[in-house]
């Protein structure tokens, strides 16, 4: 199995003033989050969704849990730049230690709105299934939040908008965060089915 969680491999910096939060952005990020643990697809703190807008990037902060998130746990990234490693972050916390990977997956990605992760242990358990049904896998193993894993990735996102990441989650993009929720579910319960 991958590597245990240590922590943010990247720098935080904070951006003065308040994060507004009632915003139509974060009730879809919610909604997601709810759907997504109906289908038991957020253990513990793992997983984590993101919005892109023309100012920035909602995403989950590091280390809550999805399947409970709430508006205050969400925090909006402003900029991240891979050659320092660093993001420039509004709303007083972390974000998600899977922030470069999410911020490299926009700025590849046009066609991407929303991004929907998660460690869907039926997917990794099944590998063979998802082998059959010819689901786009990573081809090497890479520690996660580093750019290694985040430039495997963008390659498995070239002309698909789901990829396993090998020994380590699922990832979905879409044009909105419905879409993009809607492809991890389905595939979701594809394996299930093949499985049963
Ligand atoms: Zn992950």
């Amino acid at each position: 199995m991958s590597e245990k969680y240590a922590g943010r491999k990247f720098i935080t910096e904070f951006m003065e003033g308040e994060l507004e939060r009632d915003n139509e952005f974060i009730g879809h990020m919610i909604t997601s989050a709810r759907t997504l643990k109906a289908y038991d697809l957020t253990p513990d703190t793992t997983g984590n969704i993101s919005i892109m807008t023309c100012e920035g990037m909602y995403i989950k902060s590091g280390g809550r849990s999805l399947g409970d998130l709430t508006p205050k746990d969400i925090v909006f990234v402003v900029d991240y730049n891979p050659g320092e490693n660093r993001a420039l972050v509004r709303g007083g916390k972390e974000p998600s230690s899977e922030t470069p990977m999410h911020w490299l997956i926009y700025h590849k990605f046009p066609r991407a709105g929303a991004i929907v992760h998660v460690h869907d242990r039926v997917v990794l358990e099944n590998i063979k299934s998802v082998e059959r049904k010819r689901i786009k896998i990573t081809e090497k193993e890479a520690d996660y939040g580093t750019l290694e894993q985040a430039d495997e990735v963008l390659d498995a996102l070239l002309y698909d908008d789901y990829a396993v990441i090998k020994n380590h989650g699922s990832i979905a993009i879409g044009n909105t965060i419905e879409d993009a929720t809607r492809l991890v579910i389905d595939v979701h319960k594809k394996i299930l089915e093949d499985e049963n």
